[in-house]
């Protein structure tokens, strides 16, 4: 695939940065998604990851862009860690594949995917019990709901699926009201994603009576200082996960995971595993349940080609969101 220079674009976006689109299929559907791309770029700072999902809006995606530009023009504060600690994260699968995929990552905490459009709660719970066993007593168990319930159904599903032990449930109601009711009445933490991640100010967003831990994703929140200071804002307990980025992008997420002065829970940063390949020859992929603070360099791009469409649509994306 040629490199062809970035747009143009006006508020100091350096011309020069290589702009490369890549594309990838996951090994099971996720996120209602089958195949994962984007756009890679290098600056003087290494390799940045550009990959809104298709269905964030130009003004949205701005956001991604800045943390793109950050990896690749100014560089990420200093660690204060060598390793981040990460979950497995189980897609919306049987509970046998879901008892597999947990024993071969060699993580301690599991995030299971639960509500999926199309399944009914006696597949969340067969599946969050196949990973509790896989686990084991002392393994963490958290569900990710991605704001599928109201809060009288999030109510009877969390007490369900906490018969197996859960540390904390993501995102269960899409609201930042819902999840707070929901918080009086069950036991379980409450980690807040979509309501800080996609809050016109993450860090104005109310979660004192709300949320018991915030998630940090990198690019939505528009780059490793910008979520700083979300974390910051809120004080409390973070988790960083990925927006399934490639290794690329998932360093990014590994270098804000090891900034913050505090990581008490593993950090959803495992998610390479989901795809059938990758940009590198040294994936992000956990060893003992942890990641490296390391900067992969995309030399398998050769082999995460996109097709014509999709390297088009790519780039009349990156132009529509540095032209605007
Ligand atoms: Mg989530």
């Amino acid at each position: 695939m040629p490199a062809a220079p970035a747009a143009d674009a006006p508020g100091g976006v350096p011309a020069a940065l290589e702009a490369h689109v890549w594309s990838v299929p996951m090994r099971t559907r996720f996120r209602g998604i089958e195949v994962r791309d984007g756009v890679l770029v290098h600056g003087p700072a290494g390799w940045g990851e550009f990959s809104p999902f298709w269905d964030y809006d130009v003004a949205e995606s701005r956001r991604w862009w800045a943390s793109a530009h950050e990896a690749a023009v100014l560089g990420w504060p200093d660690p204060v860690r060598s390793s981040v600690p990460v979950n497995v994260t189980v897609p919306a699968v049987g509970p046998e594949q879901a008892h597999a995929i947990v024993r071969a990552s060699g993580c301690r905490t599991a995030k299971v995917k639960v509500a999926e459009p199309g399944q009914s709660p006696a597949e969340d719970v067969a599946r969050v019990e196949a990973v509790r066993d896989a686990l084991g007593p002392t393994g963490a168990v958290r569900v990710d709901a991605n704001a599928a319930w109201d809060v009288d159904t999030a109510v009877v599903r969390l007490r369900e699926l906490d018969r197996f032990g859960l540390e904390y449930a993501e995102q269960p109601c899409p609201t930042i009201e819902d999840l707070a009711a929901l918080r009086r009445r069950v036991d379980v933490r409450i980690a807040a994603d979509e309501v800080v991640r996609r809050a016109v100010d993450p860090r104005r967003v109310a979660l004192a009576e709300a949320a018991d831990v915030v998630v940090l994703k990198v690019q939505p929140l528009g780059g490793v200082r910008a979520a700083l200071e979300v974390a910051e804002a809120h004080g409390l307990p973070c988790v960083v996960s990925s927006a399934l980025e490639s290794s690329v992008g998932i360093a990014a997420g590994v270098a804000l995971a090891a900034a913050l002065p505090e990581l008490p829970f593993a950090c959803g940063l495992g998610t390479v595993a989901l795809f059938t390949g990758d940009v590198t020859s040294e994936p992000l992929l956990p060893l003992d349940g942890a990641l490296p603070v390391v900067r992969p360099v995309p030399d398998r791009l050769a082999e995460c080609v996109a097709d014509a469409a999709t390297e088009r649509r790519w780039r009349e994306r990156l132009a529509a969101v540095l032209g605007s």
